[in-house]
Order: C-alpha cells, then structure tokens, then sequence
C-alpha cells in the first residue's frame, strides 16, 4: 500500500523532480500541496502547513521543497505532528538546527531523511566501488555553472543563508563525501562575495587528505557556454573522471557504460537529475519501512567550514 506525502514549496525542484518522482513511485501518492501561491492543479493545497496538519492527519510524510532558511520551522510543525520528513539539500540553514530536527525525529520516532540527489547520480556508486583500494595522487573538482541559467530569480540564492555557489557546491561535496574511502577537511577557502550580495558567486578551496594528496575545489556561479560538474582524479590505478555530476565516468580514457537508465525530464529542464530524485523517494520509503532515519550532514559541515575559515574578497555586483 503506497504512503500518503505532502510537498511544501511548489517551486523549481517541486515541480521538476519532485512531482515526476512521486506520481511514478508505487510507495508514494501525492496527497496534498502546502504552498502560498497555489499549489497545483487536481491536489488539495493548504496556504499553511499547520492547517494541513491538522486537516490531514491521513498524511504520514512531509517532503520540504523550500529554500533552506525557511525549512526550519515546517520540518519542526511537521515533526511534532509526528509526520516523517524528508529535507532537500542542504538540509537547513546551520548544522545545529539539523541537530534539533534529527533529535526530534528520534524521540517521536520518526523518519528524518537529509537528502542529497547527486549522491544517486548513475556513476557515483561505480566511482566510489573503484576508488576503494586506490591510493590518491589528487583530486579536483571543478563545479562551474550559469545561475542565470539554472536560478532564474531565485533571490534568496544571494541572501544569508541561500549559500550563493555552495548551493551546487554542496552537491559536489555530498559526492566526495560519498566517495572517498576516507575523510578529508577544509584547510582553507577564499570566497568571492558581489559587493551587492550576502553569499558568495566563486570559490576556491583545498582540503587535507590523510595521505597528503591534494584535494582542491572550484567553484564558479558565472561559467557561461559549456557547463562543468567534475572530478578529475589520478589515483595509483590510474584517473577517474566523474562529470556531468556524477552521471558520466571515465577511467582510464574508457568510457563506463551507465549502470542506471537516465531519465530526461521532459520539458528540458536540468536532465542530469532525473533518476536521482526517484532512488531518493525510494529511499525514504525504505528508511520508514525500516523506522530509521539518515542525517549525514558532511557535505553541509564542509560547507560551514568554508565559511568558518575562507577569506572574504569582494568583487563586481552581481545583476540578474
Ligand atoms: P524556488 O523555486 O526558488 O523555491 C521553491 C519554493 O519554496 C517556492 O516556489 C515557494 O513555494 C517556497 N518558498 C520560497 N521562499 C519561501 C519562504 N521564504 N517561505 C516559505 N516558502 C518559500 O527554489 P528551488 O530551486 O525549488 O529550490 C528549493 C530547494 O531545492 C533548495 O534548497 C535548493 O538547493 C534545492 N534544489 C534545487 C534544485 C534546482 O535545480 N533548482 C536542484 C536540487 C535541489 P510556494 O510559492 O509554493 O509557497
């Protein structure tokens, strides 16, 4: 029997990734919108959460598709109404408040789900199984994209808290997180701020790998024309190169068949997320069936780093 779910926040990702990935799940029917300006259409929509948890009390599932500095306060309504959660990424505005809502989830015994949709990109897993017992020479990320392009007028992507480049930046860490076979930490960052925004549009950082090997990363909000998601590592069997974030590998010049279909969203919106976002879904399915909950908040915490340790160096306002 599928599970009943809510989705506050029917904007970009909502409607992209999210909708698609529950309508063609067995697990999940969508039950009800939270949004404030209407939901969509055929879906009971409430203005407020807390009016559609107290209306609602058949949904067992709140999937939180809004920006992360409001998120707060609807994943802390939807936990003490003792609903399961899922977060997109990051899964918040600060570390902490995470580490409120997963103590939430457990003394209500509850499902709390921080995802991270690149981690499911085709190839990650493939990367991850390689790297294994190689040894690193170096690693380097290059994450260059257009905001104009993929954040038409997403202005809390520039208030505090909307992360600026880190928004996909993190996505790039929630891979390396993933496949590495162990940890490295941020030794030092410097972050380019607009002089007329909160976040910053470039970065660059490097991190310290047990072995000394040189972990670095590059971030770009401006890169027009081609867009690069990538990692390039050279390792003792050889270099890996993960692109197009995380759907495309290469080792050793030899292109890796895609072990998972790829599926294109139809109105030509970001293509690489297809089939991430429904291993998500069935993910959370598995951790409720399960009655566990999955809060691995490295990305976010290497994210925190950057900010904690980086430079700040202001550079030309940034106009949409
Ligand atoms: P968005 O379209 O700008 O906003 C999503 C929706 O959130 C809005 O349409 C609005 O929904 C609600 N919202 C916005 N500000 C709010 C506020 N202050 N209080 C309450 N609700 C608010 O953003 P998005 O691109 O979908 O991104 C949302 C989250 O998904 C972010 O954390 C982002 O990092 C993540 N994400 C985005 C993408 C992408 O390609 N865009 C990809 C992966 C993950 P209503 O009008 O319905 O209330």
């Amino acid at each position: 029997m599928s599970m009943k779910i809510a989705l506050v926040g029917i904007g970009k990702i909502a409607i992209d990734q999210h909708i698609p990935a529950i309508n063609s799940s067995r697990e999940w029917e969508l039950a009800a919108t939270v949004s404030r300006h209407g939901g969509i259409e055929d879906i009971e929509n409430f203005a407020d959460i807390q009016t559609m948890l107290d209306a609602r009390p058949d949904i067992e599932c709140v999937s939180l598709c809004l920006p992360p500095v409001p998120r707060f306060d609807y994943a802390v309504a939807a936990l003490k109404a003792g609903r399961h959660v899922i977060l997109e990424k990051p899964p918040g505005a600060t570390v902490s408040e995470c580490r409120t809502l997963e103590a939430m989830a457990l003394d209500g015994g509850v499902t709390i789900y921080a995802t991270w949709h690149s981690r499911e990109a085709a190839q990650v897993d493939l990367a991850r199984d390689w790297l294994r017992d190689k040894k690193l020479n170096s690693l380097r990320i290059i994450w260059k994209e257009d905001v104009r392009r993929w954040h038409p007028g997403q202005k809390w992507i520039w208030e505090a808290g909307g992360l600026g480049v880190f928004d996909p930046g993190i996505n790039a860490f929630s891979i390396l997180t993933k496949i590495l076979p162990v940890p490295v930490h941020v030794t030092s960052a410097e972050l380019r701020f607009p002089e007329n925004c909160e976040t910053p549009i470039a970065a660059d950082i490097a991190f310290a790998h047990p072995s000394g090997a040189p972990v670095t990363a590059e971030f770009d909000f401006l890169e027009e024309g081609t867009q690069t998601w990538s990692m390039i590592i050279d390792t003792s069997g050889g270099e890996l190169l993960l692109e197009e974030g995380g759907a495309k590998l290469t080792i050793n010049g030899v292109e890796q068949a895609d072990s998972t279909a790829l599926a294109e969203t139809e109105d030509g919106s970001n293509p690489l997320l297809g089939g991430e976002y429904t291993r998500l879904y069935a993910r959370m399915a598995n951790l409720v069936k399960a009655a566990q909950s999955e809060m691995d908040l490295s990305p976010f915490m290497h994210v925190s780093d950057c900010f904690l340790l980086g430079k700040r160096v202001t550079v030309a306002p940034f106009h949409e």
